[in-house]
């Protein structure tokens, strides 16, 4: 990457700072497949803490805690409920089929948020013909849902709705941080009667590697079993999770900075003629616009030609993702580079 280049691909594409870097090189480590890496110890014990839950297991991908969450909440031929946008169903390779044996039925919601009465009436009655749905799956922040943030109330409506119906939750919380530093509701209020949660060191927070699943002491144990299963269980990754571990310490209020310019991004993509947006929808760090007179393949070539990293995701629907490696001049730039696009297919 060139340093010209403004980068809006993903919050993924964050490198370590160089505090970041000295920290791992100094970590101390051990075989935590043996429980004996102090560093992976520490950082699985305060994200546990910060998500207001009993135990933690560090992992190297969101898709690995997620997936975790699946296989040990779930038998073969279960069913999970969960938004048609979810992640798990988009950019998780077919994971619950593949490693878990269940099936993923959808429900519709708004921006990825669905109301408790329509996880109510998703539910069937008990009867041989049908799957058992067992686990009940929500996502906060949205990524497909352009970063939206699920009302506190209705998160907690649907667990608690869940837990009566005996099925059990998980919180993909990928940009949980994200959600917190929008509303000022701590993580632990969203997790709260989530069974479990996983969380991510390497968006936003800017660490290079890893997720945590939180959860009771009885379901990480059983995370651990199937971790090392699926082949991620690892010897010194203190050396990681000492990145993990200062960006949770340092960079977690920085992420105002990236949803101030995403809200900037928003409000002068929305002046843009070409371009929809609707700037109210930017609530975090994820922009979500749709171009009119070209593709969305065509705008993601004509901004990389001019230096700009974007993704399709949609015939006319485009993401642009704010980050520690974009600052406010880099947005202006964005902006007036999209709007030379746009206004040349305009013509
Ligand atoms: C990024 C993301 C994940 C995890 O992705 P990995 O690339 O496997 O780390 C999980 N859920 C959501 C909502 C995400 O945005």
């Amino acid at each position: 990457m060139t340093n010209e280049q403004i980068d809006l691909r993903s919050d993924t594409i964050t490198r370590p700072v160089p505090e970041m870097r000295q920290v791992m090189a100094n970590a101390e480590v051990g075989d935590d497949v043996f429980g004996d890496d102090p560093t992976i110890t520490k950082l699985e014990a305060a994200t546990a803490e910060i998500l207001g839950k009993e135990a933690a297991v560090y992992v190297p991908s969101g898709t690995m805690a997620n997936q975790l969450a699946v296989r040990c909440h779930t038998q073969p031929g279960d069913e999970i409920l969960l938004d048609a946008n979810a992640h798990i169903i988009w950019y998780e390779a077919g994971a619950p089929a593949a490693l878990s044996g269940a099936s993923c039925r959808v429900i519709q919601g708004t921006r990825g948020i669905f109301t408790v009465d329509q996880f109510l009436e998703a539910l069937r009655p008990a009867n041989i013909h049908m799957a058992s749905t067992r686990l009940v799956a929500l996502e906060n922040t949205h990524n497909r849902g352009g970063g939206s943030v699920w009302p506190l109330d209705q998160l907690t409506d649907v667990c608690l709705a869940a837990r009566e119906k005996n099925i059990v939750s998980h919180l993909d919380g990928a940009r949980l941080w994200n959600a917190s530093i929008a509303t000022g509701i701590p993580e632990s209020d969203y997790a709260k009667h989530a069974d479990s949660v996983s969380v991510c060191f390497s968006k936003g927070l800017g660490a290079p590697v890893g997720s945590v699943l939180a959860g009771s002491s009885i379901f990480i144990d059983r995370a651990r079993h199937f971790r090392k299963q699926f082949g991620g269980g690892m010897r010194q990754a203190g050396i990681i999770a000492a990145g993990a571990l200062y960006a949770l310490r340092h960079h977690r209020d920085r992420l105002k900075e990236d949803h101030d310019n995403a809200r900037k991004l928003g409000l002068g993509l929305a002046e843009v003629p070409g371009i929809n947006i609707d700037s109210d929808s930017v609530v975090t760090n994820l922009v979500y616009f749709d171009v009119e007179h070209m593709t969305a393949t065509e705008m993601v070539l004509k901004l990389a030609q001019s230096g700009v990293l974007v993704i399709a995701t949609g015939p006319s629907t485009i993401r642009a993702v704010t980050s520690l490696e974009v600052d406010s001049k880099d947005i202006d730039k964005v902006i007036s580079k999209i709007g030379k696009i746009a206004s040349e297919m305009n013509e």
